[in-house]
């Protein structure tokens, strides 16, 4: 039986596995009731301000062989690049002259760039700006370093909850990928995770264990990205993900974990024209500008060589649309 949400606050003491993929499942003015439901906790924990990252991906080398990923290490056709030291701070300048606060420094999982972190990072702090990092799986005194530098946050994603699944995609245990984690939070940074929805052999079980999973985390952001079929990879023949499951996953989180940063992903726009104000609407408060210069982005080849770009005027577009206001940052 549907039952509406509708004129009943969603109980977090009832989200169990089987109302989640009840849940995961909602379509039509259930789902309607949902993304309500996610906007109005939003609202009510005081996050309904979007907050603005500018990302810089610094570098496209990849140590990890990830099934969806184009920047995978036995890729053969992808030229590699890593910025520069004064690119990136020069960079970063124009994300601060941009009124953003978050410098977000995404890459592949290259340990040949930690040595240039360690100038850069500093840098960023004197600039009065927030060290947001997204580098993949590094050693813990690599993570401790990078905090005492004074990095802020860190976002490692699970990916998928399912040991198995992960194994046979990344081909690295999701074990160590959550110790990681556990590693980031007990070292004090912000730790963002999440999860991609319709990897091969993905059910609706995975994708609740998914939620749960990322419940007990408890994370400072997190995010769900519809899987993108990318070209060079073992996976470029699958489907999208679905746009649906992923919008009902974003609600789910912002219901259960109520005051999280939870970002509408460019993965979203890729898939359907409008899926970030979608992500919005149902609840998400994070938009990621890109700040990579052009002749590197399409050498970033994260979801597809077309990937959708998200620039400053999509954004406030986006953010407008859906009647919300940018978090002033400084
Ligand atoms: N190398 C770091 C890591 O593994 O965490 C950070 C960069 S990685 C490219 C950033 C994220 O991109 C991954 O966590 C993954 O969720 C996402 N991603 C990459 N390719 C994707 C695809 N084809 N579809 C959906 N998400 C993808």
């Amino acid at each position: 039986m549907v039952i509406s949400l509708k004129h009943q606050r969603f109980n977090i003491g009832k989200l169990d596995k089987s109302e989640i993929i009840r849940l995961l499942q909602a379509q039509g003015e259930l789902q309607q009731d949902l993304f309500r439901e996610a906007r109005a906790v939003r609202e009510e924990y005081g996050v309904d301000e979007v907050t603005l990252r500018g990302v810089i991906e610094i570098s496209n080398f990849c140590q990890k062989n990830c099934d969806y990923c184009a920047m995978r290490a036995s890729n053969p056709n992808l030229e590699r690049y890593r910025l520069s030291i004064e690119e990136i701070l020069s960079i970063v300048d124009q994300i601060k002259a941009a009124n953003i606060g978050i410098a977000f420094l995404q890459s592949g999982q290259d340990p040949r760039e930690d040595e240039m972190l360690e100038q850069i990072i500093p840098e960023i702090k004197k600039k009065g700006m927030e060290v947001l990092l997204c580098l993949g799986e590094k050693p813990q005194e690599t993570y401790a370093n990078f905090a005492r530098l004074g990095a802020d946050s860190y976002i490692l994603k699970f990916e998928t909850s399912s040991p198995d699944l992960y194994k046979h995609i990344a081909h690295t245990p999701l074990e160590k990928r959550l110790e990681c984690v556990k590693s980031l939070q007990n070292l004090g940074y912000r730790v963002g995770t999440g999860n991609i929805v319709g990897l091969p052999n993905q059910t609706l079980e995975h994708l609740a264990d998914d939620i749960l999973l990322a419940l007990s985390i408890k994370p400072d952001f997190v995010s769900s990205s519809p899987f993108i079929p990318n070209q060079e990879t073992p996976l470029e023949s699958l489907a999208y993900g679905n746009l649906n499951l992923t919008l009902n996953t974003l609600a789910i989180y912002r219901i259960a974990l109520k005051n999280c940063l939870i970002p509408s992903v460019s993965a979203l726009e890729k898939t359907y024209k409008g899926g970030q104000l979608m992500g919005l609407n149902a609840g998400a408060n994070v938009l990621t500008i890109n700040f990579t210069p052009d002749t590197f982005r399409n050498k970033y080849a994260i979801y597809s060589k077309q990937r959708f770009v998200v620039s400053l005027e999509h954004a406030l577009r986006t953010i407008e649309q859906a009647g919300l206001k940018v978090k002033s940052p400084f």
